[in-house]
């Protein structure tokens, strides 16, 4: 490409484009192609305090907070009109950031207008209660209030997706936002920036700064003007941002990592099982949170399991993310490519049995593409590293185990607690082992389901509190209680016969 066809973008604030205080860029590089194709800023602490500021004058002394939920409820149908007429460009962006394939990411974006029609539902329900007192001529209510500014933090996999979570019940419950997208995946939030305040979104309301965990992520997260933090992405920052949010007490809600376990029962659908194993964790290349990674199997079908699975892997066409025939894309970005490499020889030196893949895809016409073969690791421990910490990649680890009892033990050891699947004919078997996992969501013969009207959200240290769902906009509220005397009004405390 062209040095010229390097696009250059801006942060987004109060409305408009504006370039850094000191002028700092980053590349964005397509991951199928190695090309750097846009550059964005790295926002500097000033950049971000402009943002904040502009966030905190809308949400102190604008019309956003105030307006009826009527009124911000049209907007956000808005938005989602709007997202829906440029999904196609904005599911190309994503695709050309992240590597993902152009099918996932059209879907993805194409349903981001149920997910700003949900909210602007919520946005318009009741919230607060009146209450039954142990006292005479008082009446009690309750209110639901906004929290403030926002700061919505979010990884490179699913840009937008993950964005609409936070922002849909923010904007919904009226806080104002400041997002901070993946310095891998920045343009796609930038240009759904425009459509915001295309759509209406009155100035401040939402605003983008780009740039690195530090100094941007860090200079967001430590504004004394930011109310509460929404986080999604690894499980080390979000550790991170909860210390540092500790010393103000922000609000914090985060989305972390997982090592999901997909158990299959000797009396399952087999089939089914295989897709549903092949899905959890070769979809996105195996790039998301819910990630199907440890792939529990009982004895008696371990093997022919563990050959189907195998032979899955090795027929999936790794390809052109762009190409609507590609079943994989790329993974992100280099060091996370790495980071999956690196992942093969911890397995092996460990001594897991490598039965698919285990190398990066050679494919045709994009030498510097970061395309990694499907890889099965059978015969794996629930003590090996390849079992206990995220690799956040196309890369499945297949456990052995005897009965439920054990299933369920080594499902429940481990650090994480974000998902998980079981796969069984028997339906009280899928009631009593969905009960003893200890994970947030649980998936009975399915995977890598998630919907708006339903909480998503990790146990252990997959995270702190719950996105989608009818209480989403909770997590984006304080609740205010309200003391009315309906008597003969207060008498003197210290002689009350006078
Ligand atoms: P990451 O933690 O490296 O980065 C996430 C975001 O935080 C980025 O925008 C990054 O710039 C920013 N950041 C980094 N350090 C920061 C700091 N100190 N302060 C403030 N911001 C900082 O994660 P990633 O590599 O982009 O994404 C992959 C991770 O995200 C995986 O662990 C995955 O499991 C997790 N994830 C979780 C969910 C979920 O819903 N639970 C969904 C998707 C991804």
């Amino acid at each position: 490409m062209a040095e010229d066809a390097v696009r250059r973008y801006g942060l987004f604030v109060d409305n408009t484009v504006v370039q850094p205080a000191d002028g700092a860029y980053l590349d964005v590089v397509n991951p199928a192609t190695g090309v750097v194709w846009a550059q964005i800023p790295n926002a500097s602490i000033a950049d971000v305090d402009r943002a904040v500021t502009s966030a905190r004058r809308a949400f102190d002394s604008g019309e956003w907070p105030a307006m009826r939920a009527a009124d911000r409820a049209m907007l956000l149908i808005r938005v989602g009109e709007l997202v829906e007429e440029h999904a196609e460009e904005l599911a190309e962006l994503q695709v050309d950031e992240n590597g993902k394939l152009i099918r996932e990411m059209l879907g993805q974006t194409k349903l981001l207008r149920e997910y700003f029609n949900y909210y602007a539902a919520l946005a318009q329900m009741p919230t607060g209660t009146t209450n039954p007192l142990h006292v005479r001529d008082m009446v009690n209510y309750t209110v639901r209030e906004p929290l403030g500014v926002v700061a919505a933090i979010t990884p490179w996999n699913s840009p937008l997706l993950l964005l609409a979570w936070k922002l849909g019940p923010a904007l919904a419950a009226g806080n104002t936002v400041v997002a901070k997208p993946s310095e891998v995946t920045p343009v796609s939030l930038i240009r759904f920036a425009e459509l915001a305040a295309e759509a209406g979104l009155p100035a401040g309301v939402f605003n983008v700064v780009t740039g690195l965990g530090d100094p941007t992520g860090t200079a967001l997260t430590g504004h004394p003007g930011v109310d509460k933090i929404a986080f999604t992405g690894s499980t080390a920052t979000g550790r991170a941002i909860a210390a540092q949010a500790g010393h103000t007490l922000k609000r914090v809600s985060l989305e972390l990592g997982g090592k999901s376990p997909n158990i299959v029962f000797s009396d399952a659908d087999l089939d089914s099982a295989v897709n549903g194993l092949v899905a959890g964790i070769f979809g996105a290349s195996g790039q998301t949170c819910m990630a199907g990674s440890r792939i529990l199997v009982q004895e008696d079908v371990y093997d022919k399991v563990v050959e189907q699975l195998a032979q899955r892997a090795e027929s999936i066409k790794v390809g052109d993310p762009r190409d609507p025939g590609s079943e994989m894309g790329t993974v992100a970005c280099r060091p996370q490519f790495d980071k999956v490499r690196h992942y093969v020889e911890v397995a092996t030196a460990d001594g897991a049995r490598l039965v698919a893949g285990g190398e990066p895809a050679v494919v045709d016409g994009f030498p510097d593409g970061l395309f990694m073969r499907p890889t099965v690791f059978a015969d794996v421990g629930n003590e090996m590293r390849i079992a206990r910490e995220e690799v956040f990649g196309p890369i499945a680890a297949v456990i052995p185990f005897r009965d439920e009892a054990e299933a369920i033990e080594i499902a429940n050891d481990t650090e994480f607690g974000l998902a998980a699947g079981v796969w069984t004919g028997e339906v009280q078997r899928a009631h009593r082992v969905a009960a003893r996992l200890r994970a947030g969501t649980v998936w009975i013969n399915n995977y890598r389901k998630t919907s708006y009207a339903t909480p998503f959200g990790g146990y252990k240290q997959s995270g702190l509190a719950r996105e989608n769902g009818p209480d989403a906009l909770r997590e984006y509220t304080e609740e205010k209680s309200v003391w009315v005397d309906t008597g003969q009004g207060v008498k003197d405390p210290f002689n009350p016969r006078a």
